[in-house]
């Protein structure tokens, strides 16, 4: 059935790149690709890097430098609509995961504050972690954390100890999944990441209710010069 779904879907739905509208040759039955060859070779992919070297709590993994063509590919999901980018990059973000053997139990993304949610329509973080758990066949629980407060821009603060504070309280869990998912163990996702800090708060906050995070995994983050330099 699955089959011959892809085949219906590749018949009205020609497979295109995100990238640059090219036309994707099909090949075989498996999923649905949003990247061409070309463009594929483009992306600033941290291969051996991807563990992020800043320190957090957690584990952090990342699939790509910050760097263009992801900037744009971030920005145009983030602010222009296209939500492609979310199946597109996950399937990237999929091969980390797994590439770092880890286990978990459910994917869930980090929240938007329920006015830009608002603003924008959709949580770019939960349309990534939705197509990632679509392709690893894992249930999503998009909305298990809250964001109680949107928290200034991390940008404007200097030290990590200043971001911590800044992001500390500003997370909760709800509670109504507690028992479904205590004990078990969950990957955070997210888009970009600059200092870590706002994630590792969130996971702290599910592990103080008994959720295992085992790891915390976004697309982009860090730019080649700055980490060769450090
Ligand atoms: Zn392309």
């Amino acid at each position: 059935m699955a089959g011959l779904r892809g085949k219906l879907e590749r018949l009205l739905y020609p497979q295109v790149c995100s990238f640059c509208d090219g036309l994707i040759p099909e090949k075989g039955d498996g999923a649905r690709r949003y990247v061409c060859r070309a463009c594929e070779s483009d992306l600033p992919f941290r291969h051996n890097d991807e563990i992020y070297p800043e320190h957090t709590p957690f584990l952090l993994l990342l699939s790509f430098y910050y760097e263009e063509p992801l900037q744009l590919a971030l920005r145009q999901l983030k602010f222009h609509g296209r939500t492609d980018f979310a199946p597109a990059l996950a399937r990237y973000l999929c091969q980390t995961y797994r590439r770092h053997r880890l286990l978990c139990d459910a994917i869930v993304p980090m929240p938007l504050h329920y006015k830009r949610l608002k603003q924008r329509g959709y949580n770019q973080a939960g349309l990534l972690a939705a197509a990632m758990a679509e392709l690893m066949d894992l249930p999503l629980v998009e909305d298990l954390l809250l964001r109680e407060r949107a928290s200034a821009r991390q940008s404007e603060y200097r030290s990590r100890e200043e971001k911590m504070a800044n992001v500390q309280g500003i997370f909760c869990v709800d509670e109504g999944y507690l028992a479904a998912l205590s004990g078990r163990r969950v990957l955070l996702l997210d888009d970009i990441v600059t200092s870590g800090a706002t994630m590792s708060a969130a996971g702290v906050c599910l592990e103080e209710v008994g959720i295992e995070v085992v790891g915390l995994a976004c697309a982009g983050g860090g730019l080649r010069t700055d980490e060769r330099g450090s």
